[in-house]
Parts: C-alpha cells; sequence; structure tokens
C-alpha cells in the first residue's frame, strides 16, 4: 500500500523546507523530497541556498573582508601585526563547517516538526501522485493532498562559455576554490558577479568583471549605484560596460575570451573563467507529460498570486517560479502556501521584497528606486545622509556610501529606501518595516534611533526628506 501525506513537498531548499516545517506546524503529515549532492558525494538539505549560494558566499566574504582589513585597515586603527598570511584551506574548511552545521540542522527541524525528510528524487505525476526514488533504492509512489513544488534554480550557461568545472566554472565551483586564481575573469556584473569578485580580488586575484550592459547594477538605484561603481574601482575590480563576449578558448590552463565593445573586438587572458549570467527555473524530471503543470516562456512554474498552478492543490514556490530569485522571497512563499493549504488566509507582499548585496561597502533597497517613482509620475522628495558624518561609521573607519529615501510628496508615505554603506543589509530591516506598514516619512522622524549607531543615518536621510536633517546641511 502506498504511503499517503497531507503534504508532500519536492526540494528541500529556503522555498521547500520552509513550506514542509510549516505544514507540520500546522498539523499535517508532510514529507519534503531532495535530491541535493555536495561535491564530496554526500547528500543535504538546504538547496542552492545553504549548499552553494546564500550561506558558503558570506561565509568567504567574511573571511575575504577580514584578511583584507587586516592586511589593509589595520594599521589605521593603530594595529601593528606581523606578516599577514592566508591559508586558503583553512578558509575553505570554516566554509564546509558551517555549511555542515546549517544543512545538518535541516534534519534536525524536520524531526522536531515530524516532517519525513525523503532522500531522493521526486517526480509528480497526474492525481497528486508523487513518484519518489531513493538515492539507494527503487520508485514508490506516494499519495499527498497537497503537493509544493520547489525545485530551485541552476545557472543559466552561455553557449559559447561551457562550464567545464576546471577553467570555465560556475558560481559553486567558485565558492570551493582550493587556491587563488591569479587571473580571474567573470562573466556578468550582477549580484553573484560582484560578490564573488569581491571574495577573490581581496585574497589577491586579479579581477576584470565583463557586463553585456551599459548600465552598471541597472536593478539599482542610479544614486547608490553610482557610489557603488566608485568604490569597487578603488578596490581595484575591474569592470567593463558594454562588453558583449563572443568566444572563449581553453588551452594549456589559460582561457582567452573574447568580446566586443564600443572600441571594437578585444581578448583577455584568464586562469579562471566564472560565468555568473543569471539562473533559471530547474524542472528537469520533475514533471510527468500527464502533471497538468504548465510552465511560461522561460521555464518558470506558471502561479498564480497565491503560487497556486492550474492543478488544484499543485502549489510551486521559490526559485522555480516568477519573481526575484532571493531566499527569503521563496521562503515567505512557502509558508504562505502552508497557511493556504490549512486553510488560513495568508499572502506575499511583493512591493516589499528587500534586495541585499554583500559587497563591501553593503548595497541594500527596498520598494521603488527614484527613476521608477519618476515614471510613475507621483510627486516625490528625497533626502539622502552620507556615511561620512556618521559618528559610529567614522569609529568603524567605513564612511563610505549612503542612505537615501524616496517619500511621496502629497500623504508623506514612504516609496523607497536605498543603503550603500558598512552593514546595509542589516539597517535596511527598518525600511523594510516602515514600508510594510505603510509608514508615513514623519513615523520614521519621530522614531527614536539609538546614539551612536549606523541607524542614525536612516533616520537622518527621512528628516532630511524634508529638509529637517540635524548633523547636515540641509540642501
Ligand atoms: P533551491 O535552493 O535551489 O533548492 C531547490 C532544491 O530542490 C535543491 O536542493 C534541489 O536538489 C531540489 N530538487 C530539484 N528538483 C528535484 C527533484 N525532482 N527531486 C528532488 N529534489 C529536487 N539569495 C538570497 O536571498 N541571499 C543571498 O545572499 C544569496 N546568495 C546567493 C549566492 C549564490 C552564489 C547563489 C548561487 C545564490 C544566492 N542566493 C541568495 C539565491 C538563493 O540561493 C536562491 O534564491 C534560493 O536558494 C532559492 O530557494 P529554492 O528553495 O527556491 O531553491
Ligand atoms: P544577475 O541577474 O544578478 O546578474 C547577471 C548579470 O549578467 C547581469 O548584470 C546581466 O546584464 C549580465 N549578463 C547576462 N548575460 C550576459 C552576457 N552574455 N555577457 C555579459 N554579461 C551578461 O544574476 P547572477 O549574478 O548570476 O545571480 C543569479 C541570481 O542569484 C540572482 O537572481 C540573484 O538574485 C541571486 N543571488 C542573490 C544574492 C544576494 O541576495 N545577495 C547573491 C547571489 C545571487
Amino acid at each position: 500500500m502506498s504511503r499517503s501525506f497531507d503534504v508532500v513537498v519536492i526540494g528541500a531548499g529556503p522555498a521547500g523546507y520552509i513550506a514542509a516545517i510549516r505544514a507540520a506546524q500546522h498539523g499535517m503529515t508532510v514529507a519534503c523530497i531532495d535530491k541535493w549532492q555536495n561535491f564530496d558525494g554526500s547528500y543535504a538539505f538546504g538547496g542552492t541556498c545553504l549548499n552553494a549560494g546564500c550561506i558558503p558566499s558570506k561565509a568567504m566574504l567574511e573571511s575575504s573582508e577580514l584578511y583584507h582589513r587586516a592586511t589593509h585597515e589595520f594599521k589605521k586603527h593603530g594595529i601593528v601585526t606581523g606578516e599577514v598570511s592566508l591559508d586558503v584551506a583553512a578558509m575553505q574548511k570554516r566554509r564546509a563547517g558551517i555549511v555542515r552545521q546549517l544543512t545538518g540542522g535541516i534534519g534536525g527541524l524536520f524531526k522536531a516538526n515530524k516532517v519525513e525528510g525523503l532522500v531522493g528524487h521526486g517526480k509528480l505525476l497526474a492525481g497528486k501522485k508523487v513518484e519518489f526514488t531513493p538515492v539507494d533504492g527503487d520508485p514508490e509512489i506516494l499519495e499527498a493532498k497537497n503537493v509544493v513544488l520547489a525545485s530551485g534554480s541552476v545557472p543559466i550557461e552561455l553557449p559559447f562559455a561551457k562550464f567545464d568545472r576546471e577553467h570555465i566554472i560556475d558560481s559553486w565551483d567558485a565558492l570551493e576554490l582550493d587556491a587563488v586564481p591569479e587571473r580571474l575573469g567573470i562573466i556578468g556584473a550582477g549580484v553573484i558577479g560582484l560578490e564573488l569578485g569581491s571574495v577573490w580580488a581581496r585574497l589577491g586575484s586579479t579581477v576584470t568583471v565583463l557586463e553585456a550592459m551599459d548600465d552598471f547594477l541597472a536593478m539599482a538605484d542610479r544614486d547608490i549605484a553610482n557610489v557603488a561603481a566608485k568604490d569597487f574601482k578603488k578596490q581595484g575590480l575591474d569592470i567593463h560596460l558594454g562588453a558583449k563576449v563572443s568566444a572563449t578558448n581553453v588551452d594549456n590552463g589559460t582561457v582567452t575570451v573574447t568580446y566586443t565593445d564600443k572600441a571594437g573586438e578585444k581578448t583577455l587572458e584568464f586562469d579562471k573563467l566564472v560565468v555568473a549570467v543569471g539562473r533559471r527555473s530547474f524542472t528537469d524530471g520533475l514533471l510527468a507529460e500527464d502533471s497538468g503543470i504548465a510552465l511560461d516562456e522561460r521555464g518558470r512554474i506558471i502561479v498564480d498570486e497565491e503560487c497556486h498552478t492550474h492543478v488544484s492543490g499543485v502549489y510551486a514556490v521559490g526559485d522555480c517560479v516568477r519573481g526575484v530569485m532571493l531566499a527569503h522571497k521563496g521562503s515567505e512563499e512557502g509558508v504562505m502556501v502552508a497557511d493556504l493549504i490549512a486553510g488560513e488566509i495568508a499572502e506575499v507582499n511583493y512591493d516589499v521584497v528587500p534586495s541585499v548585496i554583500y559587497t563591501a561597502p553593503e548595497i541594500a533597497w527596498v520598494g521603488k528606486t527614484e527613476a521608477e517613482v519618476k515614471a510613475s509620475g507621483r510627486p516625490y522628495k528625497t533626502g539622502s545622509f552620507p556615511f561620512a558624518a556618521s559618528g559610529r561609521a567614522k569609529a568603524m573607519e567605513q564612511t563610505s556610501g549612503m542612505v537615501k529615501v524616496i517619500s511621496a510628496a502629497d500623504d508623506d508615505e514612504m516609496l523607497g529606501v536605498h543603503i550603500v554603506g558598512p552593514m546595509a543589509g542589516e539597517l535596511i530591516s527598518e525600511a523594510v518595516l516602515a514600508l510594510e506598514f505603510s509608514a508615513s516619512t514623519e513615523d520614521l522622524q519621530r522614531t527614536i534611533h539609538a546614539h551612536p549607531s549606523l541607524a542614525e543615518a536612516v533616520h537622518e536621510a527621512a528628516l532630511a526628506a524634508d529638509k529637517k536633517a540635524l548633523n547636515y546641511i540641509n540642501r
């Protein structure tokens, strides 16, 4: 007799495992299937985010930033060290340990919440049946009242720069390099290009980034992108905009890249080339032909605002559906879907999803950019405050960057907050809460902020929107 569950989730990344836990918290019987296999052959829950994305990249960003500070900034603080040297193996061991701890933790959470974690392949069949093939066994049919598809995404491969995992590599390979490449090339100056470029540049690589678009960080507010571009240049990241790569060739351990920009055709040589030109929804082997699930023109599972597919009782969440490919967006969709299945009212506020780029300085934003507000035709005001005027930032010796607040001129509603500067990824949470609660600029202006703190810069930027900044000359 086949096993049956109230909910079967396929995929245990941040979208799927969170959906599974929340569904179990509602008292439902839940199974969550995943087949993720790490380079060492071990299977693990946690998906891209925990195994090859958010967590290992932040571990490497932190280690490389500390190395950079020790070699470049300690002196300013009056700290004299002997020669500082690098142990890449120890750095990678720390990264792997953090990943192991967190992915293992999901197993513990599954146990505590009575989620059945199943290691293997899941395939949706017609009639809400799921074929589960364990990594070391025969297929089994699971009956499900509800199915949540959370199969995630994989890197986009360029036809003229195919991954060979040795010289032309993806972000996962680039996170696990065992030595610092002398010359590192990156195609794509997006989030991954900038984060991984920062890691290896701090550790000593000469990093060149080739970006097809003419605008740097096209999705960010222009003022913020301009500050960030200057900072990255100072840090030695050589970013070529408007660079269209047309060919690559690997010979004798060297990757030759041919690209064209306004000045014509050029070639560059690298020891490693990271291709980071976006990710695509992953549904290979997920859907039986008669499953009834439809994909859009970009291969994403088609869902409505509530993440419901065309098939009643089948939902899809996270990177495999429309919207930004961010872990927290997927997790919130997982929570929403589990709550809806339990009969509760639930929604995701897609207008208030924060974005963070974990470079130094960090870049973070929520809501609309100034260009978007301008295009909407709504009258608006802006206020900004530089970290150079923040006592806390000065004490930290991290004064680059600013906070920018954009608010409606008619009813004072806050429409967007954009930060480039120290701890921007933490500071943005206050702005997310403000936008979620439809706060006015005055609400933020009247909120007490601890002194001295970086958060005072957010407060002052809100004050500046009405020319009321107290620690900076209003313009
Ligand atoms: P995934 O995490 O991709 O998980 C999908 C899971 O489904 C996988 O484990 C896969 O094995 C499993 N699966 C797929 N098909 C099947 C099947 N048929 N049967 C069984 N299992 C299956 N986002 C952030 O918000 N912050 C960050 O700082 C951040 N940093 C990143 C850094 C890098 C280098 C990368 C690559 C991504 C980063 N992201 C970040 C993006 C983030 O990792 C994704 O948005 C997130 O992992 C998506 O979650 P998901 O659950 O939808 O999919
Ligand atoms: P991305 O979409 O952020 O950036 C890809 C970049 O590559 C873009 O600037 C694009 O113009 C450029 N590009 C595309 N084709 C190109 C070509 N042929 N030649 C040169 N440039 C080209 O994608 P990504 O950096 O690969 O990241 C993938 C996803 O992972 C993103 O959606 C992102 O949200 C997520 N991610 C998030 C974080 C974070 O939240 N901190 C970190 C890493 C990844």
